[in-house]
């Protein structure tokens, strides 16, 4: 396994790490590696094959992050995770620095204005301008073939198809299901910072959403989806839609396929998941 760290080296350490055409998949993540980043790895290798090149990159983004304190608290735990890639089998970990990556006057960026203004988007402005900007840059500076995402950043993956249909980025975009904890919580990289008393009560958002979605009727789903999690005081919801899965436009009445999707802070850490309706 090669681990590059400067923006220079990756394109000759790929050029020599020579795999098949267009078996190069690109694996983009913040690190502090979970089964849900093993998931997408793995999902890397079927679709690279043996002979293919599976390319982790490891880089977390400053400009989508919206709170500093979110940015310097984040885990950042680089042994672990260069032994989970190395045990997984990855060929090349990309570790950039971020002053090798945005330049001081950079002025270029890539703005979604559409799916973006919902959800996440709505409350963390400027977050998938940095998301979309990081990633194609990734895509460019590994020349990937394939990428792979995970549907628990739900709308980040459809952002990232819409990026790539817009734009003709020939990078081929997989999707891996959400990988759970056996409570039901959504396996996160900030799920290391939650105290013990929190960690045991964030299962009830995933179990809320679930409840809420056996309902018939928009206002009943968001009222139980809210009372489930709001039944906590340590639960702060930051917002909680049902939108149209293919839009991501808020769904007045029950449409299908949907998604009912929340973001929850307990304390500074915020947690985001969503069932899918239909
Ligand atoms: P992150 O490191 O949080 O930026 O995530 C990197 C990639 O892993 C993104 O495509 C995420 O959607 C995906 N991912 C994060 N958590 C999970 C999970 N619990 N299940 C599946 N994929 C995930």
């Amino acid at each position: 396994m090669k681990t590059i760290e400067s923006v220079t080296g990756i394109r000759s350490a790929l050029e020599e790490t020579a795999g098949p055409a267009g078996r190069r998949t690109l694996v983009p993540t913040m690190g502090a590696l979970h089964r849900g980043h093993m998931e997408l790895i793995k999902r890397a290798r079927q679709h690279a094959g043996p002979g293919g090149t599976v390319i982790v990159s490891i880089f977390v983004n400053p400009i989508q992050f919206d709170h500093k304190s979110d940015l310097d608290q984040y885990p950042r735990p680089v042994e672990a995770d260069l032994e989970k890639c190395m045990a997984a089998g990855v060929d090349v970990v990309f570790m950039p620095r971020a002053d090798e990556i945005y330049h001081p006057d950079r002025s270029v960026t890539v703005s979604e204005t559409s799916l973006s203004r919902s959800l996440c988007g709505a409350t963390r402005p400027g977050h998938f301008d940095g998301v979309c900007t990081v990633v194609l840059k990734l895509f460019l500076l590994t020349g990937c073939h394939a990428a792979v995402f995970g549907e628990k950043d739900y709308q980040q993956l459809a952002i990232i198809r819409r990026m790539v249909r817009d734009l003709d980025v020939p990078v081929e975009i997989l999707a891996c299901p959400t990988v759970r904890e056996s409570d039901g919580l959504a396996m996160s990289s900030r799920n290391v910072r939650l105290h013990a008393r929190q960690r045991a009560d964030a299962p009830r958002i995933h179990r809320a959403l679930c409840e809420a979605a056996k309902l018939a009727r928009v206002p009943e789903i968001l009222a139980a989806a809210r009372a489930g999690i709001e039944g906590s005081d340590m639960a702060r919801i930051d917002y909680l839609s049902l939108v149209d899965a293919e839009t991501l436009q808020p769904a007045e009445s029950l449409v299908h396929p949907a998604i009912l999707a929340t973001a929850v802070f307990y304390g500074e850490v915020r947690l985001i998941d969503h069932v899918r309706l239909g």
